[in-house]
């Protein structure tokens, strides 16, 4: 049976999500497949964005602890809003911070090297800013990151194998980080089984859920993890540069954090201007100085949108918007040599496509120009991310005719197959 376009639209027609499409400022003559890198803008981000240049407006200093949103307790609100998306209860999220600086709070509290448990161990495949950080904390403790950060190889360049990284929670490790969603093939790690299998050895685990968080759902208390950290810029649309945010397991409540500064205080002694820190007794802990309040603003009105779509309903719209992308793809593209590089299987499908092509580069221009906006990752990678909340299956479905096109009457070819500065 062939897939048509009247099929993508009976899908929108069937679509419960579809309405909040009407949500965001969705351009008409463009395809926006990137929502994983950087999300659009809805009206709720923007307005929430407005009321708080309000409230400085009207309220100056006050605006810490008075108006509809007082400042001064936004980061412990907004988590507690988000606690649900990560499977958490509410004191266990804050939002504060980026990612990579919470990365460098929670290695500096939860990496505690000592006697011969002394190693990391993250992954070949991880964000080039994880690594970094994990490199930095090592040397901070004054051990050699050539020695103590391990790597878990890929078998084949995209993937990995729990069996694999199992295999390397040997008993010098103390600390492993990994992602939730790999950020280029998109694959899911079991973080249940993973958390289980580093308890057993006592061992600290932690995740990176810039690629899962908004996508799909979490439950992390239930599989017992210890921390997690990721960005709101991506599934959860509140802009560029957004602040991000922190899971610490209660269980570790009390711990002193590893970079102190005012923000961590028992918010009843912050203003008792102490030398001595009284670390808050909840997540709120991690936080480290003043709130970027201007770049936490959006969020309010973004998760008021993920509150009302559901992360259930969003994910299973997400698989079943992949999977008609691979069937259009399998349909429409397989005489012009793309393979995936992303699981095929539901359950371990994050929200995006990884297609790769020796020329990808130059297709992912002539997509562009095409008014296709898909994500390049060197060397050969196209990330298409057809979103829940505001890609529809028309588009799923255009984009796969408008890239056989391009692959049929060789357009990329009029392009250099070379990434640009931000890729
Ligand atoms: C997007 C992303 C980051 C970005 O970190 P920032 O501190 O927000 O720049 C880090 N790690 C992963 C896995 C990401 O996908």
């Amino acid at each position: 049976m062939t897939l048509t376009l009247d099929d993508a639209r009976q899908l929108d027609r069937e679509d419960p999500l579809y309405k909040f499409r009407n949500e965001f400022y969705v351009r008409d003559d463009v395809i926006y497949l990137d929502g994983n890198s950087l999300g659009l803008l809805s009206k709720r981000a923007e307005q929430s964005l407005l009321d708080m240049l309000e409230s400085w407006k009207n309220f100056g200093i006050d605006g810490w602890t008075t108006g509809e949103h007082p400042w001064f307790y936004l980061s412990e609100s907004l988590g507690n809003q988000m606690a649900e998306l990560v499977g958490a209860k509410p004191d266990e999220v804050v939002v504060s911070g980026s990612t990579t600086v919470n990365l460098h709070q929670l290695a500096a509290t939860f990496y505690e090297p000592r006697d011969s448990k002394t190693k990391i161990l993250a992954d070949e495949l991880n964000f080039p800013s994880d690594i970094y950080a994990l490199q930095s904390q090592i040397k901070l403790k004054g051990y050699d990151p050539a020695e103590h950060l391990i790597r878990v190889r890929s078998r084949d360049g995209h993937t990995l194998h729990e069996e694999d990284i199992i295999a390397q929670m040997t008993d010098d490790v103390a600390l492993i980080v990994l992602p939730s969603v790999l950020y280029r093939s998109g694959q899911i790690l079991d973080m249940k089984r993973l958390t289980a299998e580093a308890h057993k050895r006592n061992i600290m685990i932690g995740f990176d859920l810039c690629h899962s968080i908004g996508a799909i759902p979490h439950s992390l208390d239930e599989w017992d993890v210890d921390f997690a950290f990721w960005c709101n810029y991506k599934h959860l649309n509140a802009g560029p540069g957004s602040v991000a945010a922190l899971y610490v397991n209660e269980k570790h409540f009390g711990q002193t954090p590893g970079l102190a500064g005012w923000f961590s205080s028992h918010k009843e002694k912050q203003f008792d201007m102490e030398h001595t820190l009284t670390p808050a007794e909840n997540a709120g802990a991690f936080q480290i100085g003043t709130p970027h309040i201007l770049s936490a603003a959006p969020l309010i009105g973004s998760l008021e949108l993920f509150k009302e779509a559901g992360i259930e309903n969003i994910r299973k719209k997400s698989l079943k918007l992949t999977q008609f992308m691979m069937d259009v793809i399998d349909q429409e593209l397989m005489e012009y040599n793309f393979t995936y590089g992303n699981p095929m299987e539901d359950h371990q499908r994050g929200g995006h496509i990884y297609l790769e092509h020796d020329e990808a580069a130059r297709i992912c221009k002539a997509l562009k120009d095409a008014n296709v906006v898909p994500d390049f990752r060197a060397p050969k990678g196209i990330r298409l991310a057809p979103v829940a909340l505001y890609n529809t299956f028309e588009d799923v479905y255009r984009t796969v005719q408008i890239l056989k096109d391009i692959m049929k009457h060789e357009t990329y070819k009029k392009y250099e197959n070379k990434r640009g500065v931000v890729a």
